[in-house]
């Protein structure tokens, strides 16, 4: 015998009010208690400094006035990064830092979703254009230390929302390089040279396909440059980077 549509919907509703009982939903960035999962609370979300237009058309900087559609920012203009366009939700600061950290180092993996969504608006143009979604790759003693990678599981769940196949096993790091946090721009090129490679199971696949490009922070830019340059070189189509946030260095 089949339930009527209206009883099976109220057995959900039911069903979802005794798990909510028994696991309340945490906000994704404060673990106050929140009603729908994968949310944040009212003054988190407010904390949060999304970014928007107008931005550079490389790098996604935001840029304080608007410089017409095609503007480049003096950093992108004097140095071109081997991607074609970089976009990230929000500025990395305090609060979007918090958010972060959680899901990289305290299991809140259940963000996933929550952030792919934020990240499939902000890269709505490059979601569509891309052929494959790849992740930064950790070095094998990290993904041992923390168990899943963040990147990867931010490509895989946008390859869910955008239809789009997830390769996070695309690139490979070679070396665990050191980490980049006081180093100046030059120094983190040197830094990361040479970290990535291509999987080998990827060698002959990859002519011809735009690659999306995806990690949870955006810092200088070098190591999705570095990353993006070994794509290429394999024969990629065209590189775009999508990150959760971005360093913002100064206002333009
Ligand atoms: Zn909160
Ligand atoms: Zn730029």
């Amino acid at each position: 015998m089949s339930l009527p549509v209206s009883s099976l919907a109220t057995a959900r509703r039911l069903g979802r009010g005794l798990l909510d009982l028994v696991l309340p939903h945490r906000c994704l960035g404060c673990g106050g208690l929140v009603a729908d999962p994968g949310t944040l609370c009212a003054a988190c979300w407010q904390g949060l400094a999304f970014i928007g237009a107008p931005l550079c058309a490389c790098c996604g900087l935001p840029f304080a006035h608007d410089e017409g559609g095609d503007a480049r920012c003096a950093a992108c203009l004097a140095a071109p990064p081997a991607f074609d366009r970089a976009r990230a939700v929000l500025r990395y600061d305090a609060a979007s830092k918090g958010l972060i950290l959680a899901f990289k180092h305290a299991d809140r993996t259940d963000a996933a979703p929550a952030f792919a969504r934020w990240m499939a608006r902000a890269g709505q143009e490059l979601l569509a254009d891309c052929d494959l979604i790849a992740a930064v790759p950790l070095h094998w003693r990290r993904l041992f230390r923390r168990r899943y990678n963040q990147a990867a599981l931010l490509a895989l769940a946008l390859g869910r929302l955008g239809d789009r196949p997830a390769a996070p096993d695309l690139l490979r790091r070679r070396r665990d390089t050191p980490p980049q946090g006081h180093l100046s721009r030059a120094a983190r090129q040197r830094n990361v040279a040479g970290a990535f490679a291509l999987a080998p199971a990827w060698r002959d696949r990859l002519a011809g396909r735009r690659v999306l490009l995806v990690d949870d922070v955006m810092t200088t830019g070098a190591t999705l440059d570095a990353a993006a340059q070994v794509l290429t070189r394999a024969g990629a189509a065209g590189v775009d980077v999508l990150t959760l946030a971005r360093v913002v260095m100064a206002p333009t």
